[in-house]
């Protein structure tokens, strides 16, 4: 049987990969689903409804999460998929160390100098976390925290404007129905 081309292995790797690292770890919704989906529909959004292949994009959605919340260290994610795809997760990753006030800042303020992989994965990160919030959110959040963080968003995507227009046109959907946040 003729080997599969290599984007798709290492998009497969990818998947594995993140599944190990994540399998401890539950979203905040009420149903506390598996952590992992979530990198894994930052991908569909990708792929399905941006239509973009390139696997270098699509394995570091599906990563994007593993430097920040796992112990994945950086490494470890160059040996097994290179500099490319370790170095958008890089970017995309905040700095645990800092208090959580100074990060969300910090996001806002390096939104516009992310390369443009970078910017399409934190495109897809904010939709499906707006999505999030507006179909499973965290159980215990009230309606003004999540309006909170519509806020916030919204003003990481001003500085990512101009990288995607299919994907910016979802999230400018998504920011449009903060008023039905309950
Ligand atoms: P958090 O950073 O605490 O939580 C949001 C993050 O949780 C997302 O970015 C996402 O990150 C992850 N996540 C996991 N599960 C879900 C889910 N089901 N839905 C959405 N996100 C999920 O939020 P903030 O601190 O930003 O809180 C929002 C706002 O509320 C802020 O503006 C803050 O100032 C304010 N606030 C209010 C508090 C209160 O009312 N008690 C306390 C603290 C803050 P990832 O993509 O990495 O998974
Ligand atoms: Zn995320």
């Amino acid at each position: 049987m003729q080997e599969e081309p290599l984007p798709l292995r290492m998009t497969i790797q990818a998947v594995a990969f993140a599944a190990g690292k994540h399998r401890h770890q539950r979203r905040k919704d009420a149903d506390a689903s598996p952590y992992i989906n979530h990198p894994i529909a930052l991908a569909e959004v990708l792929s399905v409804e941006a239509n973009i292949s390139d696997a270098t994009v699509l394995c570091a959605a599906l990563l994007h999460d593993t430097i920040e919340d796992t112990e994945t260290t950086v490494d470890e994610l160059r040996d097994l998929f290179g500099d490319a795809v370790t170095a958008i997760v890089v970017a995309v990753s905040d700095d645990k160390s800092l208090p959580k006030e100074t990060r969300k800042a910090l996001q806002i303020a390096h939104a516009a100098a992310l390369s443009h992989p970078a910017k399409l994965v934190k495109l897809a990160d904010k939709i499906c976390n707006l999505r999030d919030l507006l179909n499973a959110p965290p159980a215990d959040w009230t309606a003004e925290r999540k309006l909170a963080y519509f806020q916030w968003a919204e003003a990481v995507v001003a500085g990512l404007r101009g990288t995607h227009a299919g994907l910016e046109a979802i999230l400018d959907d998504l920011l449009a129905r903060a008023d039905r946040l309950r």
